[in-house]
């Protein structure tokens, strides 16, 4: 088969044949089998177009790879997987690195025991339902913790900056899954939550059947060596258990606040950068006509995206993050008495408001002194968020032009908060340090700038934003093991090697493969 890129296609074309035929001078009946492999829209001209890359058949194909540049074999991705191992590994954490980490070595052929504080994602519904709708919070089984990690409540946007064939795999996982189809080649992957969910579920039951045993509303609190055997402690409603393993992957995310202050007495773990601010809301025919002009509403081009980065006048970097066209924004807190948010969104991403997270990066110098300094920054302003929405899960919110004044919003205009359980207008000043206002100040107006229109009168903040990755590192060996235990491998977010869904089910895949080595010689 051959490939062929960069290919300008008019919104709503579908006749990829003509487009392909017409692209290389031939008669479309000498195309055949076609596959689309990525779909990008141009947005820069006047008029909207796909810019799409595809694969197909042809009798012709060595004439046509001569006379053709943007031509070339097509070789599809294939994954192998290493052979198995006596090892029975023990996983901590049902998010995108352990379960990813969990996919690959039950599928070699290990012995896997996933162990994961939250419930199962049937559970977990329910239980995040009556957060949203009536602010109760179950400690136990939240947006952060529960089957499939803090992504499976998310936007599902399957982006990462990082480049690594291992994205293949994880994409063809989820298109097994049953994952939409268009994951497998838009730029910018979308799954949405629901979609998500139903994908994380049919992984669960393929692993089952493979042999692996998941302990849901199981917490993991301790792990120790003694006359050569491994063991993993865990807690549950039947008590305190020692479970044996031959290795430990901690794949905890970074909200386990409780399990790092475990771990900082047994693993050497240093602060590391991270960042905080506000969820923006505008509405998204606003960003629509922002980024697609005449064109925004094309029943062809979905909920727009954006994304803005810039550096104010004190070097600090300000830049948007996890932005969810059509989404909401929830709570995503797993503990009573602090506040942070973060942004959901479904398949369809139909709802009136695009959110986005503006974030302002924070360093060591800026946290209390000690391995866990940042947890404690954040836990600060976690609180002080808490306290301002009212003691009750509800956010203070504001309009931007207000934040610029320092005043509570007297009222709010076009754009309503999509938060639930519930907000308060309250002056978000009074949540971060001067110099975290100061920059954000800064940095939204220079995103003004950049974009204009991006600010109206009617744009409003939601505080706080504060777990954008994580605010610390488990340090690691070159073959992924924790420095000092040779059998425990951090991985994923919460370890500080990965950020978002992909990076870390590849960094979940990387940590199955380098425990698959262990014993090679
Ligand atoms: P996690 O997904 O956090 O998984 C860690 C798991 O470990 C959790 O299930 C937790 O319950 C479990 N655990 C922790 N401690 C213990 C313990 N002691 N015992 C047992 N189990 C434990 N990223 C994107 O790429 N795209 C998005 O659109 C996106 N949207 C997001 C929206 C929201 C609301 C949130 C909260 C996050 C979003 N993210 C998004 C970020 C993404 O979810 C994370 O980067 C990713 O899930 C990290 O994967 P992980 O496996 O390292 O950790």
């Amino acid at each position: 088969m051959l490939k062929i890129t960069n290919v300008n296609v008019r919104l709503g074309e579908t006749d990829y044949a003509s487009v392909i035929s017409n692209e290389l001078n031939i008669p479309k009946r000498h195309i055949k089998n076609i596959k689309i492999l990525r779909k990008s829209i141009d947005a820069r001209r006047k008029k909207v177009h796909f810019i799409m890359s595809f694969a197909f058949s042809s009798n012709h194909e060595e004439k046509l790879l001569k006379s053709h540049k943007n031509l070339s074999i097509y070789k599809p991705y294939e994954y192998n997987y290493l052979p198995a191992t006596n090892d029975h590994v023990i996983v901590v954490g049902s998010g995108p690195a352990g379960l990813f980490c969990a996919y690959v070595l039950a599928h070699a052929g290990n012995k896997v025991t996933v162990i994961e504080r939250g419930s199962k994602i049937e559970k977990r519904v329910g239980d995040v339902d009556r957060l949203m709708r009536e602010g109760v919070l179950n400690e136990k089984d939240n947006i952060a913790f529960g089957e499939g990690g803090a992504g499976t409540f998310s936007d599902g946007k399957l982006t990462t900056g990082t480049k690594n064939p291992r994205i293949r795999y994880v994409l063809d996982t989820f298109l097994a899954h049953g994952a939409p189809l268009e994951i497998g080649y838009d730029a910018l992957p979308h799954i949405g939550t629901d979609r998500l969910r139903a994908v994380i579920i049919n992984m669960r039951k393929e692993l089952e059947s493979l042999g692996t045993t998941f302990m849901f509303d199981t917490k993991f609190v301790d792990f120790y060596e003694q006359d050569d055997k491994h063991i993993a402690v865990v807690e549950n409603a039947e008590g305190r258990s020692e479970l044996t393993c031959d290795v430990l992957v901690l794949a905890l995310g970074h909200s386990a606040r409780d399990t790092y202050r475990m771990l900082d007495q047994k693993l050497e773990i240093e602060p590391k950068s991270f960042a905080v601010g506000v969820r923006i809301e505008q509405l998204q025919s606003t960003i629509n006509k922002l980024q697609y002009k005449q064109d925004a509403s094309s029943p062809y081009l979905q909920a727009a995206p954006y994304k803005l980065a810039v550096k104010t006048s004190e070097g600090r970097g300000v830049y948007t993050f996890c932005m969810c066209p059509g989404g909401v924004v929830v709570p995503s807190t797993e503990k009573e008495g602090y506040l942070c948010v973060n942004g959901m969104s479904y398949y369809a991403r139909d709802k009136a408001n695009a959110n986005s997270a503006i974030l302002v990066q924070v360093n060591p110098e800026d946290f209390p002194e000690g391995s866990l300094g940042g947890i404690a920054f954040q836990e600060d302003i976690e609180k002080k968020a808490y306290q301002l929405g009212g003691h009750n899960l509800k956010a203070p919110v504001q309009k931007v032009v207000d934040y610029y004044c320092h005043k509570k919003s007297e009222e709010l205009g076009k754009v309503k908060p999509s938060y639930m359980p519930g907000t308060v207008l309250e002056d978000i000043n009074e949540v971060f340090p001067e110099y975290i206002n100061r920059n954000l100040k800064e940095g939204l107006q220079l995103m003004n700038e950049k974009m204009p229109g991006f600010i109206d009168d009617d744009t409003i903040i939601t505080a706080v934003e504060s777990r954008s990755s994580a605010p610390i590192r488990i340090l690691r060996n070159q073959d992924m093991t924790a420095t000092h235990f040779n059998w425990v491998y951090p991985l994923g977010e919460g370890a500080g090697y990965s950020g978002g869904i992909m990076s870390s089910a590849v960094d979940g895949i990387r940590g199955a493969e380098a425990i698959l080595k262990r014993n090679e010689e």
